[in-house]
C-alpha cells in the first residue's frame, strides 16, 4: 500500500508554526515510506478564504522544503485540489445521502437553535441538536420550502451506538453516538460544513494517514459516520498534541505564533525551523542536526507525544544557530542581506563569514558586525564604555606600540602585551575588545583584527590614549 498523507489548510490566514508542524509531520511520514504527500486547499469558506493566503501557503511550504507530490501547481488538474472547485462532487454525495435517507432538511433558525442550546446548558446537559426537524413530514417540508425558507442539511446520527477507531497517536478512541446530535453537513446558504468535504476528499483522494491537530479529534466520529454511511474508505487518523507556550497557555504572538512570512523576513532559516518543529511533540533519539531526508528516516508515529508540546524559544534559537553553522557560504552571504553586502569588501567576504558565523543568529546582527568592522563611527555599548573609562590610558599606549610590530596578528599582539602591560586574562582582553569593537562579547578577536585593519584599530585606540 502506498502511504498517502496530506496537508489540508484553510487559506483564511498566514501559515504559522503550528500549521507548519502539521505539514511537516505529514510530509516526513510520506517521504519515509516513499509515499505521497498531498496538498489540498480547503477554501470552502468563501468569506474567510483568500487566494493570496493560499499562494503564501504554497510559497511557505516550498521555502520549508516540504514538496508535495500531488496538489496545486504539480498535478495535471490544478482545480482538483481547491475545494471551492469541487462543489459538484460534494453535491453528488449529498444526493447519495438523501437517497439513503441519512439526511434531512432543517429549518430551525439560528435564534431557535441558540435558545435550545441555552435551555440544555441550564438543565446541565451538553448542547446538541434536539431533533426538531428530524420528523417533518414530506408535506411539512414542501410547505416550508414553498414559503421560501432555506433549510440546512442535517446528518441523522444513529442512536445508542459506539463509534470506535484507533488513533495512531492516542490509541483506541470510543464515542457514544448519543453524545453527538444530528449535525449540519450543508449550511442554509448551501456552503458545505468543513468536516464533510474534508472527509469526502480524504476518501476520494486515497489518503491513508491523516495527522492533524488534537482540536479536530471531536470531528472524527462525525467524519467516520459520514464515510461509513457512504461506504467510503476511512483513513488512519492521528491527532497531534497542541503547542502551548512555556507557561502552559496557548501560544501568544511573542511566543511563536508568528507567521512564516514574518519569520522569514526576520531571518529564520527553514532548515533550523524544521529541525525544531520536528522535535516539537515528536522526539528523536539523537539531538543532531538533520536534513529533511534524515528527519524523515527517523520519524516514527510512536514517537509523537500525547501531552501538549511546549514551545521553547531558546530551542528554536539553538536550531537556528545549527542551521547557520551548516549553511553554505553563498547562501549565508545572501541571508546576511544588503547592508553587509555593501559594507564588506568582496576580498574579505570569506574571512568575514568565517569570523561571525558562530556569533550571529539574525541578519541584523551580521549588519551590526559589518558596521563595527567597516565603518568609522563606533559608539561603544554602555558596558564596554564602563571598561574603557576604567582603564588606565597607559594600557592603550602599550597596545599601540605592540600593534606597530604585530600588525594584524592578534596572537602576537597579545603575547607582546602580556609582557609590556603585565596584564592577563580579562584585564587584558576586555579593554582591548571594548576599544576595538565597542562590545564586550563577540567573534574571536584573532579573526576580527585582520578584518578591522591596523589603521582603523589605531584610530580607535588613540581616542583612549589621552
Ligand atoms: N482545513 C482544516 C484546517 O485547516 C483541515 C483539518 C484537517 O487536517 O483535517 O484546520
Amino acid at each position: 500500500m502506498t502511504i498517502k498523507t496530506r496537508f489540508a489548510p484553510s487559506p483564511t490566514g498566514l501559515m504559522h508554526l503550528g500549521n507548519a508542524r502539521t505539514a511537516l509531520f505529514n510530509a516526513l511520514y510520506a517521504y519515509q515510506h516513499q509515499g505521497i504527500f498531498l496538498l489540498r486547499i480547503e477554501d470552502t469558506d468563501l468569506e474567510r478564504s483568500c487566494p493570496t493566503f493560499a499562494q503564501h501557503i504554497l510559497d511557505d511550504l516550498r521555502w520549508l522544503g516540504l514538496h508535495w507530490q500531488e496538489g496545486p501547481e504539480v498535478s495535471a488538474i490544478n482545480s482538483h485540489y481547491y475545494q471551492s472547485q469541487r462543489t459538484s462532487i460534494y453535491a453528488e454525495y449529498y444526493q447519495q445521502l438523501e437517497q439513503l435517507g441519512q439526511v434531512y432538511p432543517c429549518f430551525c433558525s439560528p435564534e431557535e437553535l441558540d435558545l435550545s442550546r441555552k435551555l440544555q446548558r441550564t438543565a446541565g446537559q451538553a448542547p446538541r441538536y434536539s431533533g426538531t426537524c428530524a420528523h417533518l413530514s414530506p408535506q411539512e417540508i414542501s410547505h416550508k420550502l414553498a414559503q421560501g425558507l432555506q433549510p440546512s442539511l442535517r446528518f441523522k446520527v444513529p442512536k445508542q451506538q459506539l463509534v470506535t477507531f484507533t488513533d495512531v497517536v492516542r490509541g483506541s478512541q470510543t464515542f457514544n453516538t448519543n453524545d453527538i446530535g444530528d449535525f449540519i453537513i450543508r449550511r442554509a446558504d448551501h456552503t458545505p460544513a468543513f468536516f464533510f468535504c474534508n472527509a469526502i476528499d480524504d476518501a476520494l483522494m486515497g489518503i491513508t494517514h491523516v495527522l492533524r491537530g488534537e482540536d479536530h479529534l471531536a470531528n472524527t466520529p462525525r467524519q467516520l459516520l459520514i464515510l461509513q454511511a457512504l461506504n467510503l474508505p476511512i483513513p488512519n487518523y492521528g491527532h497531534i498534541a497542541l503547542i502551548l507556550s512555556e507557561d502552559g497557555n496557548p501560544l501568544s504572538k511573542r511566543m511563536g505564533s508568528q507567521n512564516l512570512q514574518d519569520l522569514k523576513t526576520q531571518g529564520w532559516l527553514p532548515e533550523g525551523l524544521v529541525n525544531y518543529l520536528a522535535r516539537l511533540g515528536h522526539s528523536y533519539q539523537a539531538d543532531s542536526y538533520f536534513n529533511l531526508a534524515e528527519l524523515s528516516q527517523r520519524f516514527a508515529l510512536e514517537r509523537l507525544g500525547k501531552a501538549p508540546a511546549r514551545f521553547d524559544p531558546q530551542q528554536m534559537q539553538h536550531w537556528q544557530q545549527m542551521a547557520i553553522a551548516k549553511i553554505d557560504e553563498t547562501e549565508l552571504w545572501a541571508w546576511m542581506g544588503n547592508e553587509v553586502q555593501k559594507l564588506v569588501p568582496t576580498a574579505l567576504q570569506t574571512q568575514f563569514i568565517t569570523a561571525i558565523r558562530p556569533n550571529v543568529t539574525t541578519p541584523d546582527q551580521a549588519s551590526h558586525w559589518a558596521r563595527i568592522l567597516f565603518t568609522d563611527d563606533l559608539v561603544p555599548q554602555p558596558e564596554a564604555q564602563l571598561i574603557l573609562t576604567d582603564t588606565d590610558p597607559e594600557f592603550f599606549k602599550q597596545v599601540l606600540a605592540a600593534l606597530e610590530v604585530a600588525q594584524a596578528d592578534y596572537t602576537q599582539l597579545v603575547t607582546t602585551l602580556k609582557q609590556t602591560s603585565k596584564r592577563k586574562g580579562k584585564a587584558l582582553f576586555m579593554p582591548l575588545r571594548a576599544a576595538l569593537t565597542g562590545e564586550t562579547h563577540g567573534p574571536e578577536m584573532t579573526h576580527l583584527l585582520p578584518l578591522l585593519g591596523v589603521q582603523r584599530a589605531q584610530h580607535r585606540l588613540q581616542i583612549y590614549v589621552q
